[in-house]
């Protein structure tokens, strides 16, 4: 035998061993068995175009064509045509002759199952979510038929899935009592699942109609959208929102993907104050929310699977995004981003599992079935921590920023009391400054004639009231015109300076209030002085002026004064003008009997 022939009668060997390997699977259904995970016990065959028959495939696979499910598992990822699965049932001796087939996976879009008798009759019914909910066998979120197997019957399974949606075909049986056992646990899990869903919504649009936040609002969107994405997965929008609307059924995944993507990028936008904090990272949730936002319109129009697997991509570099903003804003010292991580981690490692099993990367089980539920259950909960934990941190820092504000206010308002004070005080000192020289004689520092009349009409008011005697002398220097002409108008100045000290000397024993009147008169008022003393006093001011002459640039100047007299009767009410008067007239009196002399008024 040459080296050619023996290594062909070898690889006819193998490829019998293939064929006999590939010979159509048979499962035995014991007398004590009540369900049973047919896809480890199928074998497959892809049919490119998806125009073949039931009758076609079911030679096929007694031809051995058929294929053993990779890995034992009925999940293929994105694939193209339809796929055929194959088995022989044979009950060997159970009781139960009715058996309910359920296919875990509520997104296929058409299902058929044809079941071959020996007789060769052949029962074919149809599911998947192309046909209204109702076409169903039971009422049940995912696809399910009655199978007839007598007993000691081999029974031939023939199932032909098509989706534009990823490929996933886990078949099970139950008997009755095994599954509502089965799906027992599962609603609970669902329910649980939901219910921190649906709490969680409620709580952040509390927190968002009561503290007006509108991350809150995007939160609540974004976990709306997302419970949406859920309900649809596991078939219960379809059993319990439309189902009689199988379009509704195919658009409603990525429209929502859609929704909860742009709310969930609005959310880390606001979340993370990208706009002051990051602007370059706001620019990235923006782009990501205009994707959605095409992807959400054009799965309106562009076939389902583009737009579910263009929104899936879009997942993991969305949430690689998020996950760089937020250590961004963890590495610039924003402490609310560090809960904000954690979440997006368990969601991102759920959401991973998850997704891997529709690429085929991973084997579908129990973390990686629930792994979106599990992530984003603890994604949500951790959230709504984060969101509570930024606003006890916004509103700490708002105290801060309004008890600085307070003290600077206080302190600006203390230093503007103490200026005002201040200018306060100094205007009432030049106020009272003013009103001084308001009231004095530039010249001779005497009070003026203004403020003498005040002064007087209210002595002769109080004089009349309390019947005290008051007297007034109007004093006038002899010749001053003379003095002026004969030293100067400067030596003039001088004169009726001393003057003014000479009256202050010469009074300084009585309760006098001198002024000067105007011109080289002066007068003084004498309050409790009666006429009897009033001549004395008057008398001693003229000597004293005739005896003090002035000093002025080493001369002497002699000077003398006329003095008139008036005082006040007791108990009289006359005003300050009819006094002033007859002191003028008792002046000129003086000055006509000759000057330098004192004259009293009768
Ligand atoms: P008689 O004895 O009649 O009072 O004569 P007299 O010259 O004193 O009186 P008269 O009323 O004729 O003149 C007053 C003079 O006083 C005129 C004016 O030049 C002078 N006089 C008035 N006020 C001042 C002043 O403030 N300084 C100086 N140097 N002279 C003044
Ligand atoms: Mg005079
Ligand atoms: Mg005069």
């Amino acid at each position: 035998m040459s080296l050619g022939l023996r290594i062909l009668v070898l690889i006819l060997a193998l490829a019998g061993a293939c064929l006999a390997e590939a010979k159509p699977a048979r499962v035995t259904i014991g007398p004590n068995l009540t369900d049973l995970s047919l896809s480890p016990r199928m074998t497959y065959l892809v049919d490119p175009e998806g125009r073949a028959d039931a009758s076609t495939m079911f030679q096929s696979a007694a031809q051995g064509r058929f294929q053993p499910l990779p890995n034992g598992n009925a999940t293929f990822g994105f694939g193209d045509g339809a796929y055929w699965f194959h088995t022989r049932l044979f009950n060997d001796g159970n009781s139960e002759e009715r058996w309910l087939l359920v296919l875990q996976y509520s997104l296929l879009d058409n299902l058929d199952v044809y079941m071959r008798y020996p007789d060769g009759r052949v029962d074919h019914l149809a599911s998947g979510d192309k046909l209204p909910f109702s076409a169903r066998a039971i009422r049940y979120r995912h696809p399910n038929f009655w199978l007839n197997l007598p007993q000691r019957t081999e029974v031939e399974l023939l199932v032909r899935a098509q989706s534009e949606s990823s490929m996933q075909a886990p078949l099970h049986i139950y008997t009755f009592g095994a599954f509502a056992e089965m799906e027992r646990d599962a609603q609970i899990g669902i329910g649980l699942y939901d219910g921190i869903l649906l709490a969680l919504f409620f709580y952040n649009m509390v927190l968002w109609l009561s503290l007006r936040d509108s991350s809150h609002f995007w939160y609540m969107c974004h976990l709306a959208g997302f419970g949406m994405v859920l309900f649809c997965l596991n078939g219960l929008a379809f059993e319990y929102l439309w189902p009689g609307n199988p379009w509704l059924a195919n658009h409603a995944i990525p429209l929502a993907m859609a929704f909860s993507q742009m709310a969930m990028h609005q959310f880390v936008r606001l979340f993370l104050e990208q706009k002051q904090r990051w602007p370059l990272g706001d620019k990235i949730s923006l782009a990501f929310i205009a994707f959605y936002a095409a992807v959400g319109l054009s799965s309106l129009w562009v076939d389902y699977r583009t737009s579910v697997q263009l929104g899936t991509y879009g997942v993991f570099p969305g949430v690689l995004a998020v996950l760089y903003q937020t250590f961004h804003a963890i590495r610039r010292g924003y402490r609310p981003a560090r809960l904000f991580l954690a979440a997006w981690t368990m969601l991102l490692v759920g959401t991973a599992m998850y997704a891997s099993v529709s690429f085929g990367i991973l084997q579908k089980n129990f973390f990686t079935e629930y792994g979106i539920q599990i992530g984003s259950a603890m994604e949500m909960v951790l959230l709504s921590f984060a969101l509570a934990y930024r606003y006890a941190n916004l509103r700490s820092e708002n105290e801060n920023v309004v008890r600085e504000a307070n003290e600077q206010l206080e302190r600006n308002v203390s230093r503007r009391t103490a200026e005002l004070s201040a200018a306060l005080e100094q205007l009432a000192d030049a106020n009272s400054r003013l009103r001084e020289s308001n009231r004095r004689d530039v010249l001779t520092g005497m009070f003026n004639r203004r403020h003498f009349r005040e002064v007087f009409e209210q002595m002769l008011h109080h004089a009349a009231e309390t019947r005290q005697p008051i007297s007034l002398l109007l004093i006038d220097l002899d010749h001053f015109k003379r003095v002026n002409d004969e030293y100067g108008h400067l030596a003039g100045d001088e004169c009726l300076r001393g003057l003014a000290r000479n009256l202050a000397d010469c009074l300084v024993q009585e309760v006098a209030v001198c002024a000067r009147f105007g011109g080289e008169e002066f007068v003084v008022v004498l309050p409790g002085v009666s006429a009897t003393r009033v001549v004395d006093i008057a008398e001693r001011v003229r000597r004293h002026i005739g005896a003090v002459p002035v000093r002025y640039a080493g001369k002497e100047i002699p000077m003398t004064a006329s003095i008139g007299v008036y005082s006040v009767p007791v108990g009289s009410s006359m005003s300050a003008d009819e006094v002033l008067h007859q002191a003028d007239d008792a002046l000129y009196a003086a000055k006509n009997a000759g000057r330098n002399r004192v004259h009293v008024s009768a």
